[in-house]
């Protein structure tokens, strides 16, 4: 888990002086970075949450959004559109197609749970007391909501109601906040589904491919087709079809469908409905994961490429990375008596 960062000499000079009221020394090199001082407050009170919601659930501490519930409408259109594929391809599946798709979306709900109730890289606002360890130095932009300096690229959340680090931006589709800290939970979410959609959309092309295969051709009745027939005949050979293709539902939806030609394949339909919805997930989602991948090896938050910002690219991917998924511990937790302890 997060472990404190050991502070280096000149940032404990900084805080000192800061947290002293001395202000900084004017000069460019002594502008703070992020990971010099702005790293090393702490504020567990309920005063830094802004409208987030400290809970303790099994001895963790979550931090819930304020709109966390939105997370079950997503939730519940992907479990209905999973049964929708589970129902249709059932008579095509293994027991790994099963277990792929299902880990993927579990997986998915996991790190949307993670994103809606975990830390995202809040900046705390301060306690009664407390001091702006930057002072009133105006080269970092004042927040008029939390009341303080904030750092090199932290934005206010107004649904939050508090500045994050890095912050990316707020969910509203699953409910959570996007930064610093949650960035690899929200990209690990967006490939999981993206993956989950590719892998469906497969189910339905073999599905699909599948009924045409075993279509009768236009001047045939499909009940001269017998249905335990083990494949197609090639030059007097018997070729077997994939050991799918001999399981009772799909023979069973076979004869359902084929049974009189005059009524439309519902099977058929039905498939392809749940493929042009797999499709669309496949490119929302997808298109995401693409995007949130590349931004997360170039460490830049998507309010930086909007302006055309690319922010860690000459850090390189592997610190860049590192730097996602590996975050700063939690500002919310740990007092600011537990910090100038570090300090000395
Ligand atoms: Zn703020
Ligand atoms: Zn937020």
């Amino acid at each position: 888990m997060d472990a404190v960062v050991p502070l280096r000499p000149a940032a404990a000079t900084a805080v000192t002086a800061a947290a002293a009221g001395e202000g900084l020394n004017g000069t460019e090199d002594a502008l703070l970075s992020t990971d010099d001082v702005f790293l090393r407050r702490r504020n567990n009170t309920l005063a830094a949450l802004g409208k987030l919601k400290r809970s303790v659930v099994c001895g963790k501490v979550l931090y819930l959004s304020p709109d966390r519930c939105v997370i079950f409408a997503p939730a519940g259109i992907t479990a209905f559109l999973l049964c929708c594929n589970t129902v249709i391809a059932w008579p095509i599946l293994s027991f790994f197609d099963f277990f792929l798709l299902y880990s993927l979306v579990i997986g998915g709900f996991v790190f949307a749970a993670l994103v809606s109730c975990t830390d995202p890289g809040v900046y705390p606002r301060l306690g009664p007391g407390d001091i702006d360890p930057v002072g009133d130095d105006k080269r970092y932009i004042f927040c008029r909501v939390c009341h303080l300096r904030r750092p090199p690229r932290t934005s206010h959340c107004y649904t939050c109601g508090v500045c994050v680090l890095e912050h990316d931006h707020h969910c509203g589709i699953i409910g959570g906040c996007v930064g610093l800290r949650s960035l690899r939970w929200f990209t690990l979410f967006v490939v999981c589904i993206g993956l989950g959609a590719i892998v469906a959309c497969s189910w339905m092309i073999r599905f699909l491919s599948a009924m045409i295969s075993q279509m009768p051709v236009h001047n045939r009745s499909a009940t001269t087709i017998p249905l335990n027939m083990t494949g197609p005949m090639e030059g007097g050979a018997p070729v077997d079809m994939p050991f799918m293709m001999n399981k009772p539902g799909f023979r069973q939806a076979r004869a359902r469908n084929t049974s009189n030609t005059d009524e439309p394949n519902l099977v058929g339909i039905g498939a392809c409905m749940v493929f042009f919805l797999d499709l669309i997930v496949l490119l929302l989602v997808g298109g995401m994961a693409v995007m949130y991948i590349f931004l997360m090896l170039t460490s830049t938050t998507r309010r930086e490429s909007k302006k055309g910002m690319l922010y860690g690219k000459k850090n390189g991917v592997c610190n860049n990375l590192t730097h996602s998924m590996f975050p700063p511990p939690s500002l919310l937790e740990g007092s600011a008596t537990d910090d100038m302890v570090n300090l000395v």
